[in-house]
């Protein structure tokens, strides 16, 4: 008679496990690489008792939209973990660029010449290079970020041409009310004649239909890590 085994790895939270599964099952149906796609674990109104399970169980690259509230629990967390990458997905003021890029991998929320500005003088200050992301606000809601999408192409060249920045990919956001399909082609669309490789799109209600589009960035909280109970 044997016992079994003790686990090598502790159990994962069931909202990663769930998640993970489907990401798999949406890249098989979509004929893509798993690898193809990053899960941004968005731990925003979290704390750290919340998260340290999910970055024991494996996760290393999380989402959080206030730079203030990351800064408070993040520089903690990545000390005790080497190898954790953290993810700005929510609108960035220009007071905020220095803090930001001191602490964020990747910035998903760039749809300003102002914020260029500011983000530039950065990259001439500090050694990090947080890779960039142009928000495009493809319902063209007045109270959400991100550049429309007729200005998009002249403000991808700017960034660049103007601003010295190198941008990755596109980031979106789809009106809650609409089916979000259109709005991750239209997005698909903007980046590739821009010849933009990387796609930020996909939340826990759509991330599937995302990665059916080309999402290469998934921004998942609840499905990982419960509803909310604190507002954004
Ligand atoms: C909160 C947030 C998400 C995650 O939303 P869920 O519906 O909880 O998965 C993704 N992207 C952005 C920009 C967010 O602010």
């Amino acid at each position: 008679m044997t016992t079994p085994a003790a686990p090598l790895t502790p159990p994962s939270p069931s909202g990663l496990d769930a998640v993970e599964q489907e990401i798999a099952r949406a890249c098989r149906d979509a004929r893509r690489a798993r690898a193809g796609v990053t899960l941004i674990a968005v731990s925003k109104t979290f704390d750290a008792p919340a998260i340290a399970p999910v970055i024991a169980a494996g996760q290393r690259v999380f989402g959080e939209n206030r730079v203030q509230e990351a800064k408070g629990k993040w520089p903690a967390l990545m000390a005790a973990t080497p190898g954790i990458a953290l993810h700005l997905i929510g609108p960035l003021q220009s007071n905020k660029a220095r803090e930001a890029v001191a602490l964020f991998d990747a910035i998903h929320s760039v749809d300003r010449d102002s914020l260029c500005e500011a983000l530039a003088k950065e990259f001439s200050r500090q050694p990090r290079r947080p890779e960039l992301f142009v928000q495009i606000n493809t319902g063209e809601e007045p109270q959400k970020a991100g550049v429309a999408p007729q200005d998009a192409d002249a403000f991808i060249a700017r960034c660049r041409d103007v601003h010295g920045l190198t941008v990755s990919g596109l980031m979106c956001i789809p009106p809650a009310d609409e089916a979000p399909a259109p709005h991750f082609a239209l997005t698909a669309k903007i980046a590739a004649r821009n010849g933009l490789t990387k796609l930020s799109m996909g939340m826990s209600a759509d991330f599937a239909t995302a990665i059916a589009f080309g999402a290469t960035h998934v921004r998942i909280g609840s499905a990982i890590f419960g509803t909310r109970t604190r507002p954004l």
